[in-house]
């Protein structure tokens, strides 16, 4: 049955689009596209209710945030039918991501309090003065999001912004937007201040106008081409912009790790959400001695998957059309360079249907290990020692999630992948923990959701400085004694260089335990 979102505050637009369920290319749904002015009018609109919101105290926004929460838990069939219907991600997976949705709405809401509490710090030299730090609302924040977790990935900026007291416009994608006007009408329902969270439905243009429109902040989640764009587009107004982009997920298997284990968990790591996810394992670099053992239990693991659209598939459609053509190009260089498909290839291709695949005697030059393929691909690499897996894992400008599988020396393992966040015996894990900070480097973007990062990446910081002990001298005036030059020398001497309060302050700092 086709939803005609007629509650969208919105008469005109520049159009209208239709949704499609990928797996049978039925229309699902039509909505409008916003154009600049209906934007410019959403974002007007949430303006005047940040004036409202932002003046809230955390323990009055927490009630209404929990009232979205229960909202929104309370009709959860409702939403993982729509990410299914509209992603086409198996139910389970939709149920499971409305449930790490709530989980991050969950842990903001409850958490912000104290991470955005006020601090005072220590006044260093100035002394006499208290210095505080503290979190304001930056007022009004746009979130624009993709259609692989149309759920859990706009709500990962929204819950730490919301929560921090700003007010949210919200672009879903164009593949998606259904799942993005329920999150906007439940909010609606829930929130007794209008127009706290709204969604403003539409494609590239619709982003387009919202990234250059008068909001204080930008979160993106989409793709590295998307977000240079973003960026381009927040310059004019110089608006902060955190950017959550694509990654090309390096999984380290070192020669003494669990090797059953390890391949269980990427071939989940691989294949979830049909490769899908901004941290699928894209690559796999297995210790030599391991590596035969690995591919027979990745073999055997991905053999047993189901793909389809019934409720008995593990690996659903591909949700954009375009990625088929991607996927497939990549599996065409693979092997015209030499690769080997051990499962699946791109021969059963079947539209949006690609079979979970698996490949051996990958190069780091095939597109397959550099640019990010998002489908259910598993490529997997021999590598003769931990040094070459980390040097060639290391070697891409993407920089989002990582895993390693060892048993010794398994934390300098992942310390020493360049990556936003590694999981060690497990697989991207770090993204569902809603304490955690999520968010990459190079290519994948910066900034931070999620966790107390994610509370203050959506907080103005405001430092504040104020007397409480009038002293004889001051910093702060012209009027300085005659020997104001020797004073500052000696203070200079004493402090960093050696002098007495320089020693104290090594003395107390070897005694604090670290
Ligand atoms: P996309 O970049 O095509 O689109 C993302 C959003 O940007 C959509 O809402 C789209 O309408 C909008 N948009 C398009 N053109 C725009 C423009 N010129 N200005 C402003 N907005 C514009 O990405 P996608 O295909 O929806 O999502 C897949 C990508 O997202 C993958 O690369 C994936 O890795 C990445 N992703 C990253 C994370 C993360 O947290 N790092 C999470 C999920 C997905």
């Amino acid at each position: 049955m086709a939803v005609a979102h007629t509650d969208l505050r919105v008469e005109t637009g520049i159009g209208t689009l239709e949704t499609r369920s990928p797996a049978t290319g039925e229309v699902i749904g039509t909505v409008p596209i916003f154009g600049e002015k209906e934007v410019a009018a959403a974002v007007a609109r949430a303006r005047d209710a940040a004036a409202q919101w932002g003046a809230l105290s955390h323990a009055e926004r927490r009630v209404h945030l929990i009232a979205w929460r229960r909202e929104l838990a309370r009709r959860a069939d409702e939403l993982a039918e729509l990410i299914h219907r509209e992603n086409g991600k198996p139910r389970t997976d939709a149920m499971a991501e409305v449930m790490v949705a709530l989980a991050v709405l969950h842990h903001a809401t409850e958490r912000a309090a104290r991470a955005l509490r006020t601090r005072t710090v220590s006044p260093g030299l100035m002394f006499g003065q208290r210095a505080r730090i503290s979190y304001h609302p930056f007022g009004v924040v746009a979130v624009i999001g993709p259609w692989n977790y149309p759920a859990f990935t706009p709500m990962g900026s929204s819950a730490s912004a919301l929560a921090a007291g700003n007010t949210v416009v919200f672009k879903p994608s164009e593949l998606t937007p259904l799942v993005g006007c329920f999150l906007a009408e439940t909010a609606a329902a829930a929130i007794p201040i209008a127009d706290v969270f709204q969604a403003v439905t539409g494609d590239g243009r619709t982003g387009q106008a919202l990234a250059r429109a008068a909001v204080d902040k930008i979160a993106f989640t989409g793709s590295t081409t998307t977000g240079r764009k973003v960026m381009q587009a927040a310059a004019e107004r110089i608006t902060p912009v955190v950017l959550e982009l694509g990654g090309k997920d390096p999984l380290i298997v070192a020669p003494d790790a669990d090797v059953d284990r390890a391949a269980e968990a990427a071939v989940w790591g691989a294949l979830t959400n049909a490769g899908q996810a901004c941290v699928s394992i894209e690559r796999v670099y297995v210790a030599s001695e391991l590596h035969d053992r690995f591919v027979d239990v990745v073999v055997r693991e991905v053999r047993k998957l189901r793909t389809g659209a019934g409720d008995d598939a593990q690996i659903g459609p591909i949700t954009r059309p375009e990625q088929v053509g991607v996927i497939r190009e990549h599996l065409e260089d693979a092997l015209k360079k030499g690769a080997r498909v051990l499962v699946g290839g791109p021969d059963g291709i079947d539209g949006a249907f690609v079979p979970p695949t698996v490949l051996v005697g990958v190069t780091d030059e095939m597109k397959i290990m550099r640019e990010e393929t998002f489908g259910p691909v598993l490529p997997i690499l021999r590598v003769e020692s931990v040094d070459e897996a980390l040097r060639r894992s290391n070697a891409t400008a993407f920089g989002l999630g990582s895993a390693v599988f060892a048993r010794e020396g398994a934390r300098q393992i992942a310390d020493r992948l360049r990556a936003g966040a590694t999981a060690i015996n497990s697989v991207l894990t770090y993204a569902f923990i809603p304490s955690l900070p999520f968010g990459g480097v190079g290519d994948s973007g910066f900034g931070r959701v999620h966790g107390d990062e994610g509370l203050r990446e959506f907080s103005r910081v405001k430092a504040t400085t104020e007397e409480w002990l009038r002293l004889p001298f001051s910093a702060t005036t012209f009027k300085v004694p005659a020997n104001a030059y020797a004073q500052l020398r000696g203070l200079v001497q004493q402090v960093f260089g050696g002098g007495v309060v320089d020693r104290v302050r090594g003395a107390l700092a070897r005694l604090t335990p670290r």
